[in-house]
């Protein structure tokens, strides 16, 4: 048994580059044999041919292309794999400050502040009052907003990273993930997705099946666009634009123009609350009870998904692997639109209509919700 696999490798590695061309040319003569028409080919076969192919190529319709996708696309997780150790730089994490730190905002008034904001510019377009600096990098203020950069940072801006806008300590912590520095992966390659951008009868564009998807099929697995870990206060909404054109790379800036805003004023900051979704970090020691909640990240792909009470695929959000996913809870025909729950489906109709209308200023008319 070894010694015939000793002698396919043998043969394997003596090849010569003569031989390796003749055997090139050999499968591509098979290929364009496959190609050619089994019977001669008269002017009826052509146009017959080309009917067929026009047929097909109307209704099939194509995949995401490298264009829809600002991060890198693989085949293969490599580290990213959940099957990869996961270890917590602890020295990172032992840097932590545990003074208390001002709670600032409530989710209530910093909701409040931020519509008085959007109320305020859609009035007078343009007026940006000036608030003083940017969120920064003063490591030593517990209630400074700091930008982090999660993924590897390139000179050229060609490999894009998840822009995160944080507080110090829950900086470092994400400094002690094992992926910090290393690349952020779309997978599987943008042309194994089996999802295409196109017009939604809901809103705007919507995610599409290309072919019937299986029920607990994993349609994709991306990291974030940019996470926002501090209250969306008034503040950093005036800033956001600014500061995104400043720093983040170009692709995830494209990325993020790409997504639809259902805030007056078009801007960015408008862009991220209209697409953002509720994500989850491990706790932190000096973290309060039930803390540990990001506000949210936004995503190039699962963002672009329109909302249902009853959705075909569920999101899932891995800490561990630094990407958020979309898995079928049915099956999906081809050609169906893909569809995520943005608020709690099993609350009553009237809270769910109300949580949408006040979060994306919509009114639900989905199978479950039925015409208004
Ligand atoms: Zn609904």
């Amino acid at each position: 048994m070894s010694s015939s696999e000793q002698s396919g490798t043998g043969a394997e590695d003596q090849m010569s580059p003569s031989d390796i061309a003749a055997l090139e040319a050999a499968f591509m003569e098979m290929l364009s044999s496959l190609e050619q028409p089994a019977s001669t080919t008269t002017r009826d076969t052509l146009a017959a041919k080309a009917s067929t192919t026009k047929a097909i190529s109307s209704k099939v319709k194509l995949g995401l292309r490298a264009s829809d996708i600002a991060f890198p696309s693989a085949n293969n997780i490599y580290d990213h794999s959940p099957s990869a150790a996961f270890v917590l730089d602890n020295k990172m994490l032992n840097d932590f400050a545990l003074a208390p730190r001002d709670p600032g905002l409530q989710m209530e008034q910093s909701d409040a502040a931020v519509g008085e904001f959007m109320r305020g510019r859609s009035l007078a377009k343009g007026s940006y009052p000036n608030s003083g600096s940017a969120p920064n990098d003063r490591s030593g203020e517990d209630n400074a907003a700091c930008l982090l950069f999660f993924g590897a940072v390139d000179d050229d801006d060609s490999v894009p990273w998840t822009f995160v806008i944080c507080d110090p300590a829950r900086r470092r912590f994400l400094r002690a993930h094992p992926l910090y520095k290393k690349r952020l992966f779309v997978e599987p390659h943008h042309s194994a997705i089996p999802l295409y951008i196109a017009a939604s009868g809901v809103h705007h564009e919507g995610l599409f099946a290309t072919r019937s998807i299986a029920k607990d099929e994993v349609l994709f697995r991306e990291p974030p666009l940019f996470l926002i870990i501090i209250p969306l206060e008034a503040r950093l909404a005036m800033q956001f634009d600014k500061l995104t054109r400043e720093w983040m790379p170009k692709r995830t800036q494209a990325a993020l123009d790409a997504l639809h805003t259902c805030w007056p004023g078009n801007d960015r900051f408008g862009r991220a609350r209209t697409n953002i979704i509720g994500l989850d970090l491990p706790a932190m020691p000096q973290d309060p009870p039930r803390a540990g909640t990001v506000l949210g990240g936004l995503f190039q792909l699962a963002s672009r998904a329109n909302h249902s009470c009853a959705a075909n695929v569920g999101f899932d959000w891995d800490y561990k692997t630094f990407q958020g996913s979309f898995k079928a809870n049915r099956v999906i025909e081809a050609g169906e639109e893909i569809f995520f729950a943005y608020c709690d489906v099993n609350a009553p109709k009237e809270v769910r209509r109300e949580e949408l209308l006040r979060k994306y200023r919509f009114k639900c008319t989905c199978t479950r919700c039925g015409e208004i």
